[in-house]
């Protein structure tokens, strides 16, 4: 049993490596960034707060957050779990530390161009919610599921430029938290367009093995 943070910038994969390493150590995802997509759907006072957020590319306030996070961990704290974009500031990390124990954080690192690049050339189904890169896979609708596929509403210039200034501001507090907590942390860096996920997966399998995770 895993209890493992995906942690890296937006952009960075965290979603597609969450899903790979999910299936390998059998344990669920707690994604905030889907679950406030859901909220949005629902169309309510607070899903068009939360939209006007996400769509600016801001973080959503803690109080929501929070409320989110405390419900989905208790849910999924026996069975291990892998969390992906939380936590996302210092504050957020002390929370988390009063709710759960982590056993390890997975830390991806890729250069700026290569993140932008990628959030802009994303497609998303909106069925199935896997995620292409149109500059690697020529398609125009899901090869999972026939869905269609959309362009996230937070992936544009603007949005795009704040999510990642706010990712940097953040990462060294929440890196030198995890490391004084004595939380194993491994890295995978990624400098090229084309790479394996896959291969990289199992890399990340093969250390969390080594930790006794796996
Ligand atoms: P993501 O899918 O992880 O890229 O998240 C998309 C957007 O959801 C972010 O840009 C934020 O607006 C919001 N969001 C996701 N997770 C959090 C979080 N832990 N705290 C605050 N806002 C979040």
């Amino acid at each position: 049993m895993a209890r493992v943070i995906i942690f890296g910038a937006p952009g960075s994969g965290r979603s597609t490596y969450s899903k790979l390493l999910s299936s390998k150590l059998n344990v669920a995802v707690i994604d905030t960034g889907n679950v406030l997509r859901e909220i949005i759907l629902q169309d309510t006072p607070l899903g068009r707060r939360v939209k006007e957020y996400v769509d600016n590319g801001m973080l959503v306030s803690n109080d929501v957050v929070f409320r989110v996070l405390i419900q989905l961990v208790d849910e999924k704290q026996e069975k291990g779990f892998i969390l992906e974009g939380y936590p996302r500031t210092l504050e957020q990390v002390m929370t988390l530390d009063c709710i759960t124990k982590i056993d390890a954080v997975i830390h991806l690192v890729a250069p700026d161009w290569l993140l932008t690049e990628r959030m802009i050339n994303r497609r998303v189904c909106t069925k199935c919610k896997t995620i292409y890169n149109l500059l690697l896979q020529k398609v125009d609708k899901c090869t999972e599921c026939g869905g269609q596929l959309v362009q996230r509403t937070d992936d544009t210039h603007e949005a795009i430029q704040r999510r990642l200034a706010s990712f940097y501001e953040q990462e060294k507090p929440i890196l030198q938290y995890f490391r004084r907590k004595g939380i194993p942390i491994i890295t995978l860096k990624t400098i090229k367009r084309e790479s394996d996920p896959k291969s990289d997966a199992e890399k990340l399998f093969s250390s969390l093995k080594s930790l006794r995770l796996a």
